[in-house]
């Protein structure tokens, strides 16, 4: 028995099967197995193929990829639990699952500092246009591509939570001036890193630097609009390692086009891969880059990752099958 894992006698029984669908950590393949669950890992699975097995299962467990909606709940007849190996439950429909007593696990905060990390360093190679740097010296040319420095720029945090938090952290030792905004109170941790709490509107028009870390859901209406990007300085950098509905993806473009959005540095995609006309457009951009959705793709970040699904995915299982 792995330590501080809940013991659950129905999964001794080994009746409980378990899909894994996206690429997890060993760990928690291993843990689950060796506790007498019946593990199926498929971190290639296609789409139709979960569609066709998902009959057969009692938990799920994804990642980004796979997209848990109503046409898989409808062909699950069986499943119970929900675990989705990460944070940012936007690809699971929480109303369906709720509607058909479906729990639905997840680990918040496992990831936090590698996608802060990750955040710090798309903002530098923002400024410093590191990608196109690097390009230039690997072809031997060696050109001196001007950056700016982001010392003394004003830094807006949309979204104060875990890991806006850990960016301000960040961004503040690097001698930024950070300001924040979120739906929520936030004005006491705020205080305590010495942040201003401001309103939308004063931070939409007096960042150098934007830097996204809200939780979207399948409802939310994108924060960023043409409206929004119209009050933005002339040139901002904005940052989004969140998630790409928080902004309009064509009202983005428009913002690059004109120069309003002087850079934008990315990990997340409306689709990953793109597929739309507009969002291949973002993603050849000149003055945008993007990485494959990494935030939480470290060592480290995995392992946590793995570790806490595994806990709440068990106790999950405890709750469901051992009433
Ligand atoms: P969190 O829940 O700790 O913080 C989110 C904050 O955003 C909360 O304080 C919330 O009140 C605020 N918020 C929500 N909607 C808002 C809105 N419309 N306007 C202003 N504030 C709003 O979440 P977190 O752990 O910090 O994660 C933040 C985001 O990062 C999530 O979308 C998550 O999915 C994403 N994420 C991405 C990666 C990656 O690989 N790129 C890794 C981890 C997390």
């Amino acid at each position: 028995m792995k330590e501080g894992l809940l013991y659950t006698s129905s999964v001794e029984k080994g009746k409980i099967r378990v899909l894994i669908t996206d690429p997890v950590d060993e760990y928690m393949v291993t843990t689950l197995s060796e506790l007498g669950l019946r593990v199926d890992y498929r971190p290639e699975i296609s789409r139709g193929e979960i569609l066709r097995i998902i009959g057969n299962y009692d938990v799920i467990v994804v990642r980004s990829r796979t997209k848990v909606d109503v046409e898989i709940m409808k062909a699950a007849s069986k499943l119970r639990v929900i675990a989705r190996a990460g944070i940012g439950v936007d690809n699971i429909d929480f109303e369906e699952a709720t509607k058909r007593g479906i729990k639905i696990v997840y680990a918040p905060g496992a990831s936090t500092a590698s996608a802060a990390e990750l955040t710090i360093g798309l903002m530098i190679a923002a400024a410093r246009r590191l990608h196109e740097a690097i390009q230039s010296a690997k072809r031997g040319e060696f050109v001196k591509i001007t950056g700016v420095e982001l010392s003394d720029k004003v830094l807006g945090v949309i979204g104060f939570g875990r890991i806006g938090t850990h960016v301000a952290r960040v961004a503040l030792a690097m001698g930024m001036r950070v300001i924040a905004y979120d739906i929520t109170d936030v004005r006491e941790r705020a205080a305590a890193l010495g942040v201003e709490v401001v309103d939308l509107d004063r931070l939409l028009r007096s960042s150098d630097v934007i830097s996204l870390h809200v939780t979207v859901s399948k409802k939310s209406k994108p924060l960023f609009g043409n409206e929004e990007f119209e009050k933005v300085k002339p040139g901002l950098i904005l940052v989004n390692t969140s998630r790409a509905a928080a902004i309009d993806g064509k009202a983005l473009l428009k913002a690059l086009n004109s120069g309003r959005v002087g850079f934008y540095a990315t990990d997340v995609m409306w689709n990953e891969p793109p597929k739309e006309d507009w969002e291949l457009e973002i993603l050849n951009h000149e003055r945008v880059i993007v990485s494959p959705h990494i935030g939480a793709q470290t060592r480290e970040a995995q392992y946590r990752i793995a570790i806490q699904t595994t806990q709440n995915l068990l106790q999950a299982i405890r709750e469901v099958y051992e009433k």
